[in-house]
C-alpha cells in the first residue's frame, strides 16, 4: 500500500493539481506550480475563507497590502531581530537542518524568538541524511527573503520580502478604520504571498518558501480580548469541518510558555493529521495583544490608538489573529477528501475508484458534461447543455473513452455532478445527472437543469 503522501504527490501531478516548479531543470523541493485544477482548487479554498472571514460578516472588512513594506517595518514588528529558527550542520555529511525538527532534540516547536540556548541537543539527535548523532551548535538563523530595491545594491536600500501579511494590517490600521468607519470589535482579513526562506523546506506543499496566507486581524477592546479568542477558536474549527475535515482529524494543541511568539499571550494551532506527523498545524490562533499597533507607533510616531465615541475612551486595541496556509489548507482538503472504492460497474461487476470526496464549494470542476459516445448527433445537444452549464459553473466536456471510464475520471477529481448526453435526451429532452459520492443517477429536464445544479451544489 502506497503512501497516501505519494498517492496524493502523484495523483496531483497526474491530473494537473500540483508540480514541481522548474521540473525540467531538475525541479526544486521548495517551489510547487498549481496546474489547471489546483488553481482552481486553491481559489476556491480563498474564496470559502474570504466568503465566511469577509463577506457574510459586518465586522470584517478586506486589505491587499504590498509585499514589499518600508525595512522599518520590520524593525518595529521584531522579525528583523527574533524572527529565526536554531540552524544546526551535520559534522559528517554537512546537510542542515531545523534543530527543533530533529527527532530527539527538544526545543521550541516553533517559537519565532528561538534562542540557541533553548534547543537541547544533548540528547544526540540523530542525522536523517546519514545517520550520525554530531551536529554544530545551533545558530539563529533569519528566516526573512533579503533583496534590494532599486539598482544600487547597499544596506540603504535593503528591503525585504514579507514573510507574514498581518503587519500590512497593522500598518495600515488607522487608515482602514478611518476609511470603513468601523467600530471595535471588527477585523481586516487579507489573502497574499509570504516568503521565509524555511531551512527544512519539504513535505508537498506543507512547508515551501513561498506560500499564501489567508489572515484575519480582529481588534478588539483590551479586557475583551480572551472571550474573542475562545470564539475565534470555534468559529475556525468550524469553518474546517464544514468545509468536510472530518472532526476526528482535526485538534487544537495550545502553545506551551517556552513557544510563544514574541507578541503573543496566548496561541492555539489547529492542527490536522498529516500522514507525515502525527499532526500538524494548519492554522495558528494568536493573542497578539496590542504589541504591533503599540511598536509601530513607538516607531512611525504616528497614533496609533482607537477612540471610541461611545464611551469617550481611547485605548490600543488588542489583536485577535487567526492565520491559516492557503497551500496547506488545500493539502489538508485534497489528503482528507481520498478515498479508494469498490464500485458497481455497468458489466455488473465491482470495480475499483478513486474518489476525491472534496466539498462542493472546494471542488475545482463542478460539473463535467458527457455525451454518451462522439456521434455527431448528440454534439448540438451536448454542447447546449454545456453552454447552460458554463456561464454559473466552472465545468468540463469530456467525449473521450467509455462512459464508465469519464465517471471514473471526474470521480478521481472531486466533480461532485457528471451530466450525460444520451439519444433519449434527443427525443424526451432529458439529461441523466449523476452523483459523485452515491452514484445514484436522475433524469432531469435540460430546461430543468440549472435549477436542479445550483440545489444539487448548495
Ligand atoms: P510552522 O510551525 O509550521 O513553521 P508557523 O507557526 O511558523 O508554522 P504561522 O506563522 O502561524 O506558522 O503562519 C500561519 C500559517 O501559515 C500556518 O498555520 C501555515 O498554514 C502557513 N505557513 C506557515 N509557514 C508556511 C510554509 N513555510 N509553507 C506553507 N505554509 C506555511
Amino acid at each position: 500500500m502506497p503512501d497516501l503522501m505519494d498517492t496524493i504527490t502523484s495523483l496531483a501531478k497526474r491530473r494537473g493539481f500540483v508540480f514541481p516548479s522548474s521540473e525540467i531543470y531538475g525541479g526544486m523541493r521548495s517551489s510547487w506550480d498549481y496546474g489547471p485544477l489546483g488553481v482552481e482548487l486553491k481559489n476556491n479554498v480563498k474564496r470559502a475563507w474570504w466568503r465566511s472571514m469577509v463577506q457574510l460578516r459586518d465586522d470584517v472588512v478586506g486589505l491587499d497590502a504590498a509585499v514589499i513594506m518600508s525595512p522599518a517595518v520590520w524593525e518595529a514588528s521584531g522579525h528583523l531581530e527574533v524572527f529565526t529558527d536554531p540552524l544546526v550542520e551535520c559534522l559528517n555529511c554537512h546537510q542542515r537542518f531545523r534543530a527543533d525538527h530533529l527527532a530527539g532534540a527538544h526545543a521550541p516547536q516553533s517559537g519565532h524568538e528561538q534562542d540557541e540556548s533553548t534547543v537541547d541537543m544533548a540528547t544526540r539527535p540523530t542525522c536523517p541524511n546519514c545517520g550520525h548523532h554530531e551536529f554544530t551548535d545551533p545558530r539563529n538563523f533569519n528566516l526573512m527573503f533579503k533583496t534590494h530595491m532599486g539598482p544600487v545594491a547597499d544596506e540603504d536600500n535593503a528591503a525585504y520580502l514579507r514573510p507574514e501579511t498581518a503587519q500590512g494590517t497593522f500598518v495600515d490600521f488607522a487608515l482602514v478604520q478611518q476609511a470603513s468607519r468601523k467600530k471595535i470589535p471588527f477585523g481586516i482579513a487579507q489573502i497574499g504571498s509570504s516568503f521565509r526562506n524555511e531551512i527544512t523546506p519539504g513535505n508537498f506543499i506543507y512547508r515551501t518558501r513561498e506560500f499564501e496566507q489567508m489572515e484575519l486581524e480582529f481588534f478588539v477592546k483590551p479586557g475583551t480580548d480572551e472571550a474573542w479568542h475562545e470564539r475565534w477558536i470555534e468559529e475556525r474549527m468550524r469553518w474546517w469541518t464544514d468545509l468536510g475535515i472530518q472532526p476526528e482529524h482535526l485538534r487544537l494543541r495550545e502553545h506551551g510558555p517556552d513557544e510563544l511568539s514574541h507578541y503573543s499571550k496566548r496561541t492555539v494551532d489547529i492542527e490536522y493529521a498529516f500522514p507525515f506527523t502525527d499532526w500538524g498545524e494548519l492554522e495558528g490562533i494568536a493573542n497578539r495583544t496590542d504589541f504591533d499597533l503599540k511598536r509601530h507607533e513607538q516607531f512611525s510616531g504616528h497614533d496609533l490608538t482607537y477612540f471610541d465615541p461611545d464611551t469617550q475612551e481611547r485605548y490600543h486595541p488588542y489583536v485577535i489573529e487567526p492565520a491559516a496556509g492557503a497551500n496547506r489548507a488545500a493539502l489538508a482538503f485534497l489528503l482528507d477528501a481520498y478515498r479508494e472504492e469498490e464500485a458497481p460497474a455497468a458489466s455488473g461487476k465491482t470495480e475499483h475508484r478513486t474518489v476525491l470526496r472534496l466539498h462542493p464549494d472546494l471542488a475545482p470542476i463542478k460539473v463535467a458534461v458527457l455525451p454518451l459516445s462522439r456521434n455527431e448527433r448528440l454534439v448540438p445537444t451536448a454542447r447546449e447543455v454545456l453552454d447552460l452549464v458554463k456561464v454559473r459553473w466552472m465545468s468540463d466536456y469530456d467525449d473521450a473513452g467509455s462512459i464508465g471510464r469519464r465517471y471514473r475520471r471526474q470521480d478521481e477529481v472531486g466533480t461532485p455532478l457528471c451530466v450525460t448526453v444520451d439519444f433519449e435526451t434527443l427525443d424526451d429532452r432529458e439529461v441523466t445527472v449523476r452523483d459523485r459520492d452515491s452514484m445514484t443517477q436522475e433524469r432531469v429536464p435540460i430546461e430543468k437543469l440549472p435549477e436542479h445544479l445550483k440545489e444539487r451544489l448548495a
